[in-house]
């Protein structure tokens, strides 16, 4: 595969600039509520089903690159997460088992997408959750549909989002190969090439932060914890009281996040 000539020049502007990468929020794409029809694309690396794991509910941060589940690194989160969980089961303590689920890193799969009728705003990434990452992988398996993803034989995917029904509630992402396989595109469509060409390379679409920085961040969230404490304390009697609903919730919430 050739050049990304984009991620090229995105990475000398970065460095030029001295900046930090964030991500694009115009390559990222979220379904919308109902049917749409996606296709995935190969990538350079021959891997388009990519996973990686972040720390979400750390305040009002956005989801933090785990440089320890990711890249065998350190991360003051899961450290974190970890001794909070040991006390907890230690001293049997449900509020301190909860708070460290909340803070353990999570999976996220991430596949570059071509999304049928807007084919023309070019190749977006999909972020998903583990259901279906599996459903796409037993798809890629079965050998009734093989390489979903090659651009000349693949298929595309009817992909059914349902909105969270509620507080608690996640929502659901139904996947399903159309009957027939098709070509990724078509000259009315766009070049094939420069399609396959314009595929970033997902590693690079995450912020990575230092040790310092991700253990900063922890330190903030947690410092600022302590005010929020007393405010809190009707939602611990809560999770107190349905705890088997919570931890309910909890597995939903890892099997089953869009
Ligand atoms: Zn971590």
């Amino acid at each position: 595969m050739s050049l990304n000539l984009d991620a090229m020049r995105a990475k000398l502007k970065a460095s030029k600039t001295g900046g930090t990468k964030t991500t694009s929020t115009s390559t990222m794409w979220k379904p919308k509520a109902g049917e749409q029809n996606i296709r995935i694309l190969p990538t350079a690396d021959g891997d388009p089903f990519r996973e990686f794991h972040f720390h979400y509910n750390v305040g009002k941060n956005p989801g933090i690159y785990c440089n320890k589940r990711n890249d065998n690194g350190e991360c003051a989160i899961c450290d974190f997460a970890s001794k909070l969980w040991r006390d907890g089961v230690e001293n049997d303590d449900s509020n301190l088992k909860n708070e460290a689920k909340k803070l353990f890193a999570r999976k996220r799969y991430y596949s570059p997408v071509l999304v049928r009728g807007a084919e023309s705003e070019g190749v977006k990434i999909w972020a998903y959750g583990k259901t279906a990452y599996e459903t796409l992988l037993g798809y890629v398996l079965d050998p009734d549909y093989g390489d979903i993803t090659d651009p000349q034989t693949g298929t595309d995917i009817k992909l059914t989002y349902t909105l969270a029904s509620g507080p608690g509630a996640f929502p659901k992402t139904a996947l399903a190969p159309r009957r027939r396989p098709s070509v990724l595109c078509d000259d009315a469509i766009a070049d094939c090439q420069d399609l396959l060409d314009s595929v970033p390379v997902i590693d690079e679409l995450f912020e990575r932060k230092t040790s310092d920085q991700v253990e900063t961040l922890l330190n903030e969230y947690l410092t600022s914890d302590a005010t929020a404490e007393q405010s809190s304390s009707e939602t611990q009697k809560y999770n107190t009281a349905s705890n088997s609903n919570v931890d309910e919730a909890f597995a939903a919430f890892m099997n089953n996040e869009d």
